[in-house]
C-alpha cells in the first residue's frame, strides 16, 4: 500500500518581502518517515519552518498538507524567558491541546489522561508537579516533546531539539524520538544543523545550503560518500 503523503512542496519559493531565500523547492514527507532538514545556518531553514507551519505564505507554489495529517506537534527552540516560564510540568504539556481547544479554557479527562500517557511515555512523570523553570534543559525538552505530542497523532515538526544539551542527553533525547517514530509509527521532521545525527536517524535528508538534496539517506549516502567523514568528527555542518 501507498504511503500517504502528509506533506508537500512543489517547485516552491520561499522568502520575504523583496527577499527570495529559496526557489524551486520540491519535497514531500510520507506517513512514518523521518526527515530531517540540515543545512549552514542562515541557508534558509528557519524560512522553511515558518512556511510550513503556515506562518509564512510561499512566494510561489504550494505547500500542501493533507487533511489527514491533523495539527502538527511544534517543538520551538526557546528563548530565556520560555525557560523561566512559571508552570507545573503538567501545566506545560496540557498547553499542547490549547491549539484545539478554540473557546473552551479547560481540559478534558481524556485529555489530563492523554498528558499522563505521553509523560510517562517520556520517563517525566515524576516531574508532573514540579515548576518547568526548575527543570534541567534535558528535562525541558523532554516536557516540550510531550506537549508536541497532545496537539498531534501524527506528525512532529522538530526545531533544533538537541540545542545546548550535553552529548549523553542528547543521545537520549534523539532515542526517545526514534522511538516514537518506529514504535508509535509517528512522522518526525526534524530541523538540525547535525549532519551525523541525520544521518543516524533519519530516513530521508533535506539538505539545503550551496548543494540542494531531497531524498532516502540512502540515496544522500551515495551522492555525497564523505558526508559520514564530514559528520563524524563533531557532527555540525
Ligand atoms: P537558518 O535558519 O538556516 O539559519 P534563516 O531562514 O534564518 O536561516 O535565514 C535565511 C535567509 O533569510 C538569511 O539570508 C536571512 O538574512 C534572511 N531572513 C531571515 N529572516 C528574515 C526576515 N524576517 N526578513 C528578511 N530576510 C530574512
Amino acid at each position: 500500500m501507498d504511503k500517504e503523503t502528509l506533506l508537500s512542496c512543489r517547485d516552491v519559493s520561499l522568502g520575504y518581502e523583496g527577499h527570495t531565500v529559496w526557489e524551486h523547492l520540491t519535497f514531500s514527507v510520507h506517513s512514518g518517515e523521518y526527515l530531517c532538514i540540515v543545512g549552514e545556518n542562515g541557508s534558509g531553514k528557519s524560512t522553511l519552518l515558518k512556511s510550513l507551519l503556515g506562518l509564512l505564505p510561499p512566494l510561489k507554489g504550494v505547500i500542501q498538507r493533507s487533511d489527514t495529517a491533523g495539527a502538527v506537534g511544534y517543538l520551538p527552540q526557546q528563548t530565556q524567558a520560555q525557560r523561566d516560564f512559571p508552570a507545573t510540568v503538567s501545566e506545560v504539556v496540557l498547553s499542547g491541546f490549547l491549539s484545539a481547544h478554540g473557546r473552551r479554557f479547560f481540559y478534558s479527562a481524556a485529555e489530563k489522561s492523554q498528558a499522563l500517557m505521553h509523560m510517562g511515555k517520556l520517563g517525566i512523570l515524576e516531574l508532573k508537579d514540579r515548576c518547568y523553570r526548575e527543570l534541567s534543559g534535558g528535562q525541558q525538552q523532554r516536557v516540550l516533546l510531550a506537549r508536541a505530542l497532545c496537539a498531534t497523532q501524527k506528525m512532529l515538526l522538530l526545531d533544533e531539539p538537541v540545542s545546548g544539551l550535553d552529548p549523553k542527553v542528547t543521545a537520549e533525547m534523539y532515542a526517545l524520538i526514534q522511538k516514537l517514530n518506529y514504535e508509535d509509527g509517528i512522522t518526525v521532521v526534524m530541523i538540525s544543523h547535525d549532519l551525523n545525527a541525520a544521518l543516524q536517524y533519519a530516513s530521508h535528508i533535506l539538505h539545503i545550503g550551496d548543494t540542494v538534496f531531497f531524498g532516502t539517506k540512502a540515496a544522500y549516502l551515495n551522492e555525497f560518500p564523505q558526508a559520514w567523514q564530514k559528520g563524524g568528527n563533531d557532527g555540525d555542518l
